[in-house]
């Protein structure tokens, strides 16, 4: 018998694979990022025994531990806001930052990953609904730094996340996710540079995201279930 876990991705597997095909999309194109947040290390291994190798943490000191008691195979996402502080640990463990918010903290993480010898895969947080609650790069902020997050030697920007501002159904995210999706289309003209990643979508709205051209969805509640704490915005 196929636990809830297994039997949450067997969904979540062919819904995402039907937004594809509603978008004349290869579903090989979508990653699924579980987000194991709050979830321990037996429900991580729950997945990955049921096939899921990519997770999404957002905090470092819950991560640690975790990554330390699986096994290495698995791929790492940090999804939380990157903290100056935690980014030696971060860099090495992680395969993908998502949500580089700044070109501060990018130069400090490039600094970093030359000292280690590493090439961090990293999308930038664009904050698309300019919320002040938010972070991320405001879009025009954005248009006029990118040559200069670009000429970084060590961080390899894959593309652009988002987390559009909360609305009463999956529809009211349409409209956030074509606007980050022509910015990655603008900056790409401007800059000549592909930046073929788009990190957007959770449990409420990951379809819609999809057909909207999400490369990256970041999935925790309707697989795991219900979180009994929130630690999104907590410290890193
Ligand atoms: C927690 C979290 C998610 C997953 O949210 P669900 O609604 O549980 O799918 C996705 N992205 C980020 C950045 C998160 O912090």
């Amino acid at each position: 018998m196929m636990s809830d876990i297994a039997e949450n991705l067997t969904e979540i597997m062919r819904r995402i694979t039907a937004a594809c095909l509603r978008a004349d999309r290869d579903p090989a194109a979508v990653r699924l990022v579980a987000v194991s947040k709050t979830f321990p290390a037996e429900t991580v291994r729950e997945a990955s025994e049921a096939g899921q190798l990519h997770f999404g943490e957002s905090r470092l000191q819950e991560a640690e531990p975790k990554i330390d008691m699986l096994p290495g195979s698995l791929h790492w996402h940090f999804i939380g806001r990157v903290q100056r502080n935690k980014v030696r640990r971060i860099l090495p463990r992680f395969e993908m930052i998502h949500a580089v918010d700044s070109s501060a903290v990018a130069s400090f993480m490039d600094a970093i990953a030359k000292e280690l010898g590493l090439f961090p895969k990293v999308f930038l947080q664009v904050n698309i609904g300019a919320e002040a609650s938010k972070g991320g790069f405001d879009p025009a902020v954005l248009r006029t730094e990118l040559a200069g997050l670009l000429a970084l030697q060590r961080l390899e920007i894959m593309g652009l996340m988002c987390i559009p501002p909360a609305g009463p159904d999956a529809e009211s995210a349409r409209p956030w996710f074509v606007a980050l999706r022509h910015l990655r289309d603008d900056l790409e003209r401007e800059s000549g540079v592909a930046l073929p990643f788009l990190s957007m979508g959770m449990s409420g709205d990951f379809e819609v995201a999809i057909e909207e051209g999400a490369t990256h969805v970041r999935v925790g509640s309707t697989i795991f279930g219900k979180r009994t704490y929130q630690m999104d915005d907590g410290p890193g």
